[in-house]
């Protein structure tokens, strides 16, 4: 059971020039459902490219992605969107959480826009935190919790909506290493117990370690690492 199919991706910045990058040179991938897999990746290589190509954020220049047993070759921007929105979770580095919300509304309202009704919304979002440990902090503003805190909730918008698949880059680079490791297993829980695929970016090895693979991107294709 396939959730995300990368094949063949190309992707080159600034082509016909002199600065010209070929960052992606036919990228294959395949995350099947419940899978966690590490994406290592030397500085430049085109991690982040990768990832948002993987997550319809841009757009490959040869090769197909696809989500959820949809071929998004050729596809709209509306259509794109749709999947985007509905099948693709993302994580950041920093936690992107809207400040003038709390945590509870900041995991509510991606449902109320995929149109969700507002009760069952905020349950799901309250099972969610409570599942990472943060039910406690559900009425506090991004600002008045701790970086790990704020990267639990961000884990748990980035579910909401029961994505197919979760695409992480660096979700604990921004915390000290003790915490990074509690919050790395509160998302590998949430990973396993909603049974979506996920591809996490990260430079630790430890962490990769734990994860059910890591897949290595280097010279602009993707192998399993050693
Ligand atoms: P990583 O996330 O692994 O650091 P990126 O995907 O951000 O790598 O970038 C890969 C390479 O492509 C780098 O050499 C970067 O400078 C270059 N690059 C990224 N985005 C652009 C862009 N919009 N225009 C030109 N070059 C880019
Ligand atoms: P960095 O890789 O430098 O840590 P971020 O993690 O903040 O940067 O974001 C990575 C890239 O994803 C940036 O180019 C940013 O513009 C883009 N991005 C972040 N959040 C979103 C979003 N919700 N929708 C679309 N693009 C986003």
């Amino acid at each position: 059971d396939v959730t995300l199919r990368l094949k063949g991706l190309t992707k080159t910045y600034l082509q016909g020039t002199p600065g010209e990058v070929r960052v992606l040179r036919g990228a294959d991938l395949e995350l099947r459902a419940g899978e966690a897999v590490a994406l290592v990746a030397p500085s430049g290589a085109g991690k982040s490219t990768l990832l948002h190509i993987a997550g319809l954020l841009d757009t490959p220049d040869g090769g197909s992605v696809q989500i959820a047993g949809q071929d998004m070759t050729g596809k709209s921007d509306r259509a794109r969107t749709a999947v985007r929105r509905q099948d693709v979770g993302f994580v950041y580095q920093f936690h992107h959480l809207l400040p003038e919300f709390s945590a509870l509304e900041n995991v509510t309202l991606p449902q109320l826009a995929n149109g969700v009704a507002e009760r069952e919304a905020e349950a799901r979002a309250m099972e969610l935190l409570e599942r990472v440990g943060v039910a406690a902090r559900a009425a506090h503003r991004p600002a008045e919790l701790s970086g790990g805190e704020q990267q639990r909730v961000a884990f748990c918008r980035a579910l909401a909506n029961r994505p197919s698949v979760l695409l992480a880059d660096e979700p604990t680079g921004n915390l000290d290493p003790g915490t990074a490791d509690q919050v790395f297993d509160a998302l590998m829980d949430l990973v396993s117990s909603s049974g979506l695929s996920a591809l996490i970016a990260t430079h630790n090895l430890d962490l990769a370690a734990r994860m059910d693979r890591v897949v290595r991107l280097e010279g602009g294709v993707l192998r399993p690492a050693a």
